[in-house]
């Protein structure tokens, strides 16, 4: 064998770091005979290897189709090296190196065999609530900085027993260098904290834990991003004390059901839907409701579907295995405020609305709240990215600056570029008060430290009073660049689609910064990375009182018919006006007329909002976007029909005349028309609108992509048919599905467009 043995230096970059990967190439060397190291650096993993020519081949052709399922490798790289006469195969330890480019796994549910190990009675980790292995277990949430090993993880307080550790040290082993490795003897403890103080520990807190939430109680469970707040789904009085103590009126609480079972009997499930409930991300999956449930209620008042999820934590299991069929899930925090991680912020905070505390010692470093999916047209939507997804990169066309873009108000996200890869944070969530602000602050932090990521661009919404700008001016040594919202959304979509040269972008939403001093959100652009022009927009309407406009639909309502009517706006005999004060509106219109307190929007969203109160769904929304959702819901399968409708070109953009639309709205109320009728036809008049828009300016500019993006593309029939209008019109059509649609996705496109415009300016 000397007479023919060569070696070879192997590099593997990508997601390859606390996911086995060190075990799987051991295994791999050892079964082909070859013999060297293997070892964690801050750039990958770095491989020796020498043996017959021929082995090693096959050894490097094996790393990327035989590797372990939470591997995500983006290159290998392998060159001649000096054979060293190794005897062994060995793993040896980390090596910190100056650039830390490694790839950091998010965290992954409890897999199959750690799983039958919790329930098994021979097993020595038996209902331990903290069981885990190198394939699954937290990862992201635990780490404070790389190379991802124990005294960088908030394991580094627990020494293992002696046990433990021969599982850590055996290449051989399901455990080997599983940093969260641990057992009851030396591992992390659950303990239950009632109302009184009393104390309860190890199986006896999970045992009064299942029975308190039997009872009604409500209990704040500490799990993998954060502490949840948890109760019994079915317990209808239960379930509305939540929301009374957690300060939320309507919006749908997520569930947590054993299995796919039990699932089932309260929602519908499709086989693509099976697949992403049972991911090792177990994301919150939208699933229709079934026409009759036991479900109570008030988990998700007037709304056709259920955010659902799969027991994604050793805990979850041991707990719902106490005969729970569901058990409400949802954020642990006051409405609008961060999750609660820290015990001691748990107690504080979630006291007034818990009446128990499941703790545990294992410390969360970074914030991660359940990331929501839903989908639609065999593509997985996301709603929000974060647990189980943060923090995979996308990954870019080319390499660019290192940029840090800063996300915009609401549903922020933050996001790092690095070479061709670009990071997008966790779910940061509504910049609206200062424990927000401190998780975002802390996010960038702990993402530069653990990415490596040394800005040199800053990126920012044109607003100038969001929280995300003002923190991006007072950083103040880097340059700063300013990107129009509806510009980020788009260019958001060319980013993870990898396109370049101009598009037409269809960007829809609520509200963003217009550098008109109007607010924007019905946006037709031709946009590029580093620029943009107005195409098309829809024509600007006042929103009387501004912010309230928004939680009061029944304004714009008003607004729209001022608009489209004129003096006789009230004259319309339709049912709208029966819950309306005839002099509050009149008050509204003359606010509208004199520009007090009500600005204009061009605004899509806000189209849907006042369309669905016009014909009665709600004139208040306890969310945003609840009344174009419940717009979106209510639509009747097989109306026909379309409202009239067109545009005025004015210079070298168009206004899209929004007078026909609720004209014709109006009309069909008056004669009336049901709800489901009138919403269908809205929604057939937007997409054949939009569709013959596109084909003009295709004649005009030649440009035939069409990039969607905004928060009105979470209306999933919207999407859909406008998408494949659009497509049968021969347009390339291109949408988001790494990111969210809303402003969750807003800072991948921030940073692309800055690094552009940068570039130019340069
Ligand atoms: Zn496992
Ligand atoms: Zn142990
Ligand atoms: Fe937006």
């Amino acid at each position: 064998m000397t007479e023919n043995r060569t070696a070879r230096r192997v590099q593997v970059r990508g997601i390859v770091q606390g996911v086995g990967f060190r075990p799987f190439i051991f295994k791999l060397a050892e079964n082909g005979g070859l013999a060297g190291h293997v070892a964690n650096t801050s750039s990958g993993v770095d491989i020796h290897v020498e043996g017959a020519p021929a082995r090693i081949d096959a050894f490097i052709a094996a790393i990327r189709t035989q590797a372990p399922p939470l591997a995500q490798i983006t290159s290998v790289a392998s060159r001649r090296a000096a054979p060293r006469d190794f005897s062994a195969f060995e793993i040896i330890a980390s090596r910190g190196e100056e650039s830390r480019a490694t790839l950091i796994s998010p965290d992954v549910s409890i897999c199959a065999d750690c799983l039958r190990e919790l329930r098994d009675p021979q097993d020595r980790r038996f209902g331990y609530p903290f069981i885990n292995c190198t394939n699954c277990g937290p990862r992201y949430t635990i780490i404070d900085d790389v190379p991802y090993d124990r005294p960088k993880t908030a394991m580094r307080n627990f020494r293992m027993c002696p046990a433990c550790q021969a599982e850590y040290d055996n290449p051989r082993d399901r455990r080997f260098h599983a940093q969260p490795n641990a057992c009851r003897d030396c591992g992390p403890q659950v303990a239950l904290e009632d109302g009184e103080g009393t104390v309860l520990e190890g199986e006896a807190a999970i045992r009064r834990t299942a029975a308190l939430l039997a009872d009604g109680k409500i209990v704040a469970i500490k799990g993998l991003g954060g502490y949840h707040l948890c109760v019994d789904a079915f317990n209808n009085t239960a379930v509305e004390r939540l929301r009374r103590r957690k300060r939320r009126e309507e919006k749908p609480l997520a569930l947590m059901a054993p299995d796919l079972e039990a699932i089932g009997t309260f929602a519908r499930i499709d086989p693509e839907e099976v697949e992403v409930l049972t991911s090792p991300q177990r994301p919150i999956v939208l699933l229709r409701k079934r026409r009759s449930h036991p479900i109570a209620p008030a988990v998700s008042p007037r709304n056709t579907w259920f955010g659902v999820m799969l027991p994604y934590t050793p805990l979850h299991a041991l707990l719902l295995a106490h005969g729970f069929k569901a058990l409400v899930m949802t954020s642990g925090n006051l409405s609008e405020e961060p999750i609660a991680i820290a015990n001691a912020d748990a107690r504080a905070r979630l006291a007034p609305i818990a009446d128990a505390v499941l703790r545990h010692d294992r410390e969360i470093l970074l914030r991660c709240d359940d990331s929501i999916v839903r989908k639609t047209d065999g593509v997985t939507r996301f709603l929000r990215r974060s647990r189980g997804y943060v923090p995979v990169p996308v990954f870019l066309r080319r390499e660019h600056p290192p940029v840090l873009a800063c996300g915009g108000e609401l549903k922020n996200t933050v996001c790092l570029l690095k070479a061709d890869r670009a990071f997008v944070s966790q779910h940061i969530g509504d910049l609206e008060n200062l424990a927000t602000y401190e998780f975002f602050q802390a996010t960038i932090d702990h993402l530069q430290r653990i990415l490596d990521i040394a800005p040199k661009v800053l990126a920012c919404d044109l607003h100038p009073d969001y929280l995300s700008t003002r923190y991006a001016q007072e950083r103040g040594e880097l340059p700063l660049v300013r990107v129009q919202h509806h510009h980020a959304h788009i260019v958001s979509t060319m980013a993870e689609n990898h396109l370049e040269g101009r598009v037409i972008g269809l960007a829809f939403d609520g509200t963003g910064y217009g550098p008109d001093g109007t607010v924007w959100g019905g946006e037709v652009l031709l946009a590029a990375a580093g620029e943009f022009e107005r195409a098309a927009f829809l024509e600007p309407v006042s929103m009387p009182g501004s912010a309230a406009a928004i939680r009061e639909p029944w304004r714009m309502a008003v607004s729209y018919l001022a608009h489209s009517f004129g003096e006789r706006y009230q004259d319309q005999d339709i049912p709208f006006w029966d819950a309306i004060d005839p002099g509050q509106a009149a008050v509204l219109v003359a606010m509208g007329r004199q520009g007090l307190n009500a600005p204009l929007t061009s605004s899509l969203g806000r189209l849907f909002d006042g369309v669905a109160a016009l014909i009665g769904l709600r004139h208040r929304v306890a969310f945003e976007g609840q009344a174009a959702m419940e717009l979106e819901m209510t639509i009747g399968e097989d109306a026909t029909g379309v409202y009239d409708h067109g545009w005025r070109l004015e210079g070298d953009h168009r206004r899209i005349a929004i007078a026909p639309i609720i004209a014709g709205v109006v009309a069909d109320l008056a004669r009336g028309v049901p709800g489901p009728v009138i919403s269908r036809r809205f929604h057939t008049t937007l997409t054949a609108l939009f569709t013959a828009l596109c084909r003009e300016i295709r004649d005009q500019t030649g440009l035939d992509r069409v990039a969607m993006s905004g928060g009105v593309f979470q209306n999933a029939v919207f999407a859909t048919e406008l998408a494949r209008r659009l497509a049968q019109e021969g347009f390339d059509v291109y949408t988001q599905r790494l990111v969210p649609a809303n402003d969750g996705g807003l800072s991948l496109g921030q940073a692309l467009a800055a690094a552009a415009m940068w570039a130019a300016a340069d």
